[in-house]
């Protein structure tokens, strides 16, 4: 019982949704992705909050309080037999005959599985990986978790092409984010981060490395970052559920800073790892 479906928990396998769902036909809806440790959901409640968000971002009716989500995501995580888990939501338009307007009366696709949580491994860590840049070109709405990646997808495929991890967006000369990830800067032992906003997703791991840096008097700012200080920083990092704190060693192939994981990712990392932990033990 690794999925969910409109109501019912059954094997992936056996989820089946109609070819005129939303999702499918328009990209219409919304999801999330919960990163598991050790059967615990890793800030839950933020990560259902940014999904009802998304859900408020494009006129789609919550189907579930926060109780009835919560209670969904735990029994789909209780369901699974490895500890560590990346529990996907995804809420759709429902389906309906194709057509632009909103249905009316049509309930919403709610579907959700779980697998194998993947992060980066320490020796990951350690070497760091490449990144690219390119001109963000997705809609002015990147603050929506919506399932039409379809820019961020053609974005992301031109690191994977020169065997790079990620590419970092650039809008009107300043910088927005990663391609699926969110990038901070760090220039003379200041740590920088764009500042939310629609131009943006605002990770959950963003909001934990910005409070981690003030809980342990790490000078941080958060201010539009330009194009020159991506380029000229000492350290640049990509961040995310799946990747944690990974140092972007090499921009355009030329090397960031040192040309190796700064002083501060190895710090972050570790305060990162450690706040895991506390969670897990809670
Ligand atoms: N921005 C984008 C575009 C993303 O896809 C992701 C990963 N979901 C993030 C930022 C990072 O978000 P989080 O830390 O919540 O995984």
């Amino acid at each position: 019982m690794n999925g969910y479906l409109n109501g019912q928990f059954l094997p992936l396998a056996e989820a089946k949704v109609s070819v005129l769902d939303r999702g499918f036909v328009f990209g219409d809806g919304v999801y999330e992705l919960v990163p598991v440790y050790s059967n615990k959901p890793f800030r839950l409640d933020e990560h259902l909050h940014r999904l009802q968000g998304s859900l408020a971002g494009i006129r789609l009716d919550d189907p579930h309080m926060l109780p009835g989500w919560r209670e969904l995501v735990l029994r789909l995580i209780g369901m699974q037999d490895f500890a560590d888990q990346s529990v996907y939501i995804q809420v759709t338009r429902g389906v309906a005959p194709r057509d632009h307007a909103f249905p009316k009366g049509v309930p919403p696709t709610v579907f959700m599985f779980a697998q194998p949580l993947v992060t980066s491994s320490p020796e990951q860590k350690a070497a760091g990986v490449c990144a690219v840049s390119a001109v963000d070109n997705r809609w002015l709405r990147c603050n929506i978790k919506a399932i039409s990646l379809l820019a961020n997808i053609l974005l992301r495929q031109q690191a994977v092409d020169v065997d790079c991890a990620e590419t970092v967006m650039l809008r009107d000369g300043f910088l927005t984010e990663g391609a699926a990830s969110n990038i901070f800067v760090v220039k003379d032992g200041v740590l920088r981060a764009p500042p939310p906003s629609s131009l943006m997703l605002t990770g959950i791991t963003y909001d934990v490395v910005l409070e981690l840096a003030a809980a342990h008097g790490i000078p941080h700012e958060v201010r539009a970052i330009s194009e020159a200080e991506v380029r000229n920083a000492d350290e640049l990092w990509m961040t995310s559920s799946t990747k944690e704190i990974m140092a972007i060693v090499k921009l355009d192939g030329a090397p960031v800073g040192a040309g190796m994981p700064g002083p501060l990712a190895r710090k972050m990392d570790a305060l990162y790892q450690t706040f895991k932990q506390q969670v897990m033990r809670a």
